[in-house]
């Protein structure tokens, strides 16, 4: 009790300062101005469920609405374990969409395994012809590791700032800031643009909720007219991730005694020859002013039955990390023909880069509003993200500009004794709310 009451001061504190940057034209209501001293708990299951780990959902009740603080919610989500694999997100994502829809969102549920789900949280705008603003992230987080915690990854802790657990950075802070930003304009004046929240399962092993969606028998989300999504940048702005494409290549032999190699033909060698050619290349390509040039990894090698048997197969894996402006289909093709026509190619991954242009009026509309809550320009040089997310499978799909930002500590993530700083969560609450007021009552 004592803990959630200092969590209510402190960031009431956070809140009062933001207030002082809030600028004049963009109307955005804060939890502040809704909030009751009256706690509420989101129902049975979940009841149970926080009182395993010493916890409630400290939610509170005004009028219809559901009003939670972010770092509450946050501390609500790091209750479910979600590490992946194998992730079982679905009970996390039934009490994100219960929470959403308690506040007067439209909330469609897709199950595409048992116990994996994605949520998508509409609030319609006014004009039908606009195409809504998509705030999307991803509820599962890495597992724990091998090396032990000093703190409950599970608990949600906060000691001196930080709030500690298994995905706190990556991205579970960043889910629920976007949730109570959205949930501010839930039953306020109507927005003439719509908002989507896009929350998936499964991004830590390859996107595969954000694939589902994107393969779903029927468009979930028919188009989008910008998109943010919460992965960890400590509030700074990104307008660019790298992509991937990774292959599986297979050499193959001719099995013989080892006593004599000379009638067969080893797979290794051919294996370790093509490898070879990979180690020093630089995969050709552009140099992105923010994310520099491709990288090329070999990750992985097997081959061979026995110490005493020329092996007859051997296969490797090769991982190019590319730029915006980079062809997969391309970059596979000159992969083909470094390694030449003794190696055969499976592509196993294939996640684009995402990239917006630095001058589109969405990046000017983020860049204002990061100033602002901010109270400088110190945190405007955009940040270069080196791994991919769920962008990589939503940007093909709406083609609109994409900006990566959230409240988790870039350097936190998957590490032992994840921390996120706790004041990055309200504030990010606070950007997300101005972007949704200045983006979605925009007329073009
Ligand atoms: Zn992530």
């Amino acid at each position: 009790m004592h803990a959630i009451s200092s969590v209510t001061s402190f960031s009431g504190f956070i809140m009062g300062n933001l207030r002082r940057h809030q600028r004049r034209d963009h109307p955005v209501p804060t939890d502040e101005d809704v909030r009751r001293p009256k706690v509420w708990c989101l129902g049975h299951p979940f009841e149970r469920r926080f009182c395993r780990h010493g916890l409630r959902s400290k939610a509170v009740v005004d009028g219809e609405n559901i009003v939670i603080s972010a770092i509450e919610l946050t501390r609500a989500l790091l209750a479910f374990d979600t590490c992946n694999p194998p992730g079982l997100e679905a009970e996390s994502g039934r009490y994100l969409a219960h929470l959403l829809e308690m506040n007067g969102f439209v909330v469609e549920t897709q199950d595409f395994a048992p116990h994996r789900l994605n949520i998508i949280a509409r609030l319609d705008g006014s004009d039908a012809d606009a195409a809504p603003l998509v705030l999307t992230g991803h509820l599962d987080t890495v597992p724990l590791g091998a090396a032990p915690w000093s703190r409950d990854p599970f608990n949600g802790e906060l000691s001196d700032g930080r709030l500690y657990g298994r995905g706190v950075s990556d991205m579970k802070a960043g889910v629920a800031a976007m949730a109570c930003a959205a949930i501010r304009f839930a039953r306020g004046p109507r927005l003439r643009r719509g908002l989507v929240l896009v929350f998936t399962s499964g991004e830590e092993t390859g996107c595969i909720g954000a694939l589902a969606f994107a393969n779903a028998a029927r468009p979930l989300v028919h188009r989008a007219s910008a998109m943010l999504v919460g992965e960890p940048t400590a509030n700074r702005i990104s307008t660019a991730h790298k992509g991937c494409v990774a292959v599986k290549a297979h050499t193959t032999g001719i099995t013989a005694h080892s006593s004599m190699p000379e009638k067969g033909e080893n797979a290794i060698y051919a294996a370790a020859q093509a490898v070879a050619r990979i180690a020093g290349h630089v995969p050709a390509g552009r140099v992105d002013p923010l994310l520099g040039c491709a990288t090329i990894n070999v990750g992985m090698i097997t081959g061979g039955l026995n110490y005493n048997s020329v092996p007859d197969a051997a296969e490797f894996t090769v991982d190019v990390r590319t730029v915006p402006g980079m062809d997969h289909d391309m970059v596979h093709a000159s992969l083909a023909d470094l390694l030449g026509n003794a190696v055969r190619l499976e592509r196993f991954v294939d996640m684009p880069p995402v990239g917006t242009a630095a001058d589109h009026r969405f990046v000017g509309v983020l860049r204002d509003i990061v100033a602002d809550v901010f109270g400088s320009d110190a945190n405007l040089e955009p940040l270069p993200i080196p791994f991919f997310s769920d962008a990589s499978v939503f940007q093909p799909l709406w083609r609109c500009p994409t900006i990566i930002i959230g409240p988790g500590e870039p350097s936190q993530a998957h590490q032992t004794d994840e921390w996120c700083e706790a004041e990055a969560i309200p504030m990010a609450v606070e950007i997300y709310a101005r972007t949704i007021a200045a983006w979605c009552d925009h007329t073009d």
